[in-house]
């Protein structure tokens, strides 16, 4: 079955990238209606901006959904990942800025909200996107994103960052485990490195980026004082954007994902090729129930049951 959210939440914060204070609700929403984006501050044009793979603008550094009004809404990918881990199929958020709020810099705080308020299960049935044929993308920098045939739904992520720190890390993760997801890569937060602060801050981009909302890594030290909160955890975060991009195909994957020194804009053109051609997939039933803890529909004990773990 379909679910939503029991009631609505509230979170307040800053955006990373533009630094300004953002109100955000996410409300329960009807079967079949999937994520929508609601931007009140806009009144004149069109401020409905669906979670849709095919309305993202490429970007190394965030997610950013634009409509055809041209009306964006930036950095989606952890909230939406929060909502591909708990299997939330259905949900409005209304914002009243541009920017979702960075909260820690992972999902955390979306997860732990959004198993406070529980879940409702909807009387539709879900449906999962089935990987048929290997689809691959490669670029001349060594940069590779993949899907393949699997009976999960499973994510393979491996980064090389020349830093002694970070260095190479690999992670592969069943996301039709939701514990998992609440537990191991749910709270690994975005991360970038010293030298490339400037860069960022010169570019007009991270104005509300800190050390309460990202990792950094300087040489071979983590600046953050409370240090990390996994050793790998930079590779899990990539993870959880992996998760996040994804879910905007408006389902789960059963499938393989496969992704080496990736990013936002490779995994979105990745979802390009292999929308590209129906042979690839199709859309079937979500029999495993992905991301919730089972497919019976009986969402309230369990997602009760998961918070308590
Ligand atoms: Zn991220």
């Amino acid at each position: 079955m379909q679910h939503t959210l029991k009631d609505q939440v509230t979170f307040k914060g800053g955006g990373l990238h533009s630094g300004e204070p953002v109100t955000m609700i996410v409300s329960p929403a009807l079967a079949n209606q999937g994520i929508k984006f609601i931007r009140q501050d806009i009144t004149d044009v069109d401020n409905v901006i669906p979670a849709q793979w095919d309305m993202v603008e490429a970007s190394q550094l965030c997610t950013r959904l634009t409509n055809k009004a041209g009306i964006s809404v930036s950095t989606i990918e952890h909230v939406i990942a929060a909502f591909a881990g708990l299997g939330i199929d259905n949900a409005i958020v209304i914002l009243d800025d541009g920017e979702v709020p960075i909260m820690d810099g992972s999902s955390k705080q979306f997860v732990d909200a959004f198993k406070q308020v529980g879940l409702q299960s909807l009387d539709a049935p879900r449906k999962a996107l089935r990987i048929l044929k290997t689809v691959e993308i490669k670029d001349d920098q060594g940069r590779m994103a993949r899907f393949e045939p699997d009976v999960s739904s499973v994510f393979e992520y491996t980064i090389d960052f020349d830093n002694d720190m970070i260095g190479r890390q690999s992670y592969t993760f069943d996301l039709n485990d939701n514990v998992a997801f609440q537990n191991e890569l749910s709270d690994c937060r975005t991360f970038t490195r010293m030298q490339d602060v400037t860069m960022l801050q010169q570019a007009g981009l991270i104005k509300g980026g800190g050390l309460d909302n990202a990792v950094v890594y300087d040489n071979d030290r983590v600046l953050n004082p409370e240090g990390l909160r996994r050793g790998d955890e930079a590779v899990r975060h990539k993870l959880l954007d992996a998760i996040g991009d994804t879910y905007l195909l408006g389902m789960p994957v059963i499938g393989r994902f496969v992704c080496e020194k990736g990013g936002h804009a490779l995994t979105n053109q990745l979802l390009h090729e292999l929308m590209s051609d129906p042979r690839h997939y199709t859309v079937i039933e979500d029999h495993l129930g992905i991301g919730t803890s089972s497919s019976d529909g009986n969402v309230s004990s369990t997602s009760k049951l998961a918070y308590n773990a």
